[in-house]
């Protein structure tokens, strides 16, 4: 990938596409496409067929995909896993056939065995089972991954695949139906603090634990890896550090300024108890994550404000 490659980021309006169209535009690549989902809807092959032909983009981001909180997960298991591997199926074989020589799959922490105590190592991939809310998803995952090591051994093209922890920042879903942890709490806690609600409820337990990482970070070491790591290996990219959703819970209040209290709901999921990412292999390239928690909780903040009242 050169300053004049043409690079295609499949997915630039959502959380991690338009990350990484910012990080690009910055960096200064200076020949993107990218495609509204209303201009090209990826599971069409047919379409997703024209789309390479016309463009025959050099590189490809795929972080076009289906995605959603432990309860939207749930709920559209069917659709989770039709249209996320529609969409890699579709993108791979396009890029391939259409001399794409690079390409960077977004994969998930979901592809790992669950409820694990210690930090997750690339090599604990497929040892043990996957968690149960939202297993449509990490199949869906894993064969997007295992897609990218067989284009890369059958066609020898440099298509790669990372693993990253929950994300959040800019563009980020704030439906409480299917959004994550991060952004429904960071909304509701908003939400109450302007209608002087007494209590937030926070789902589950509040004892799991999460890991979470900047976009803006994630979208670094993407083009990092794909800029500088020349090997076949796949990448976790996470911070390295974890809290309960309890503390996460705490944190947001303490950014949102809101000062009721917080009653946890039983009828909801828990889901996984831990999936702290283990993160030497990324470090190992020379990469570290710049945005603490706290700092990432504040700019979220101020957008998030932004955004709403500009839906
Ligand atoms: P997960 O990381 O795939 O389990 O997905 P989520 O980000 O949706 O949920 C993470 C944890 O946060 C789970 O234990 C949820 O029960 C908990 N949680 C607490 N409050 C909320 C909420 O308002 N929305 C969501 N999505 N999760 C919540």
């Amino acid at each position: 990938m050169n300053k004049n490659s043409k690079i295609y980021v499949a997915g630039h309006k959502g959380l991690v596409g338009s990350a990484l169209l910012r990080a690009l535009q910055k960096q200064g690549y200076n020949n993107l496409v990218y495609r509204t989902h209303q201009e090209l809807e990826l599971t069409r092959q047919t379409d997703v067929d024209s789309f390479f032909q016309k463009e025959k983009p050099d590189v490809v981001f795929l972080a076009a995909a289906r995605v959603g909180g432990i309860l939207a997960n749930e709920t559209y298991q069917a659709e989770f896993i039709y249209d996320n591997l529609m969409v890699q199926a579709n993108v791979l074989e396009a890029a391939y056939r259409n001399g794409c020589k690079e390409l960077l799959f977004m994969g998930s922490s979901c592809i790992y065995p669950n409820n694990k105590s210690v930090a997750i190592k690339e090599t604990d991939f497929m040892d043990g089972p996957l968690e149960k809310t939202n297993d449509a998803y990490a199949i869906a995952k894993i064969a997007g991954m295992k897609s990218c090591d067989a284009y890369r051994r059958q066609y020898g093209v440099r298509y790669i695949a990372v693993m990253p922890t929950n994300l959040y920042g800019p563009n980020d879903n704030y439906d409480l139906k299917d959004a994550h942890v991060l952004p429904a709490l960071m909304r509701k806690f908003h939400e109450a603090k302007l209608s002087n609600s007494p209590t937030v409820s926070v789902w589950g337990s509040g004892t799991p634990k999460r890991e979470f990482l900047y976009v803006d970070d994630l979208a670094d070491a993407c083009l990092h890896l794909l800029v500088n790591y020349k090997g076949e290996e796949f990448f976790n990219i996470g911070c390295g550090e974890d809290l309960t959703i309890r503390e996460l819970a705490e944190l947001i209040g303490k950014v949102v300024g809101y000062k009721g209290q917080m009653v946890f709901d039983a009828t909801k999921k828990d889901g996984t108890m831990r999936k702290l990412l283990d993160i030497s292999r990324l470090k190992e390239t020379g990469w570290a994550p710049k945005v603490s928690l706290e700092e990432g909780l504040k700019r979220t903040y101020e957008i998030m404000r932004k955004e709403l009242s500009a839906s």
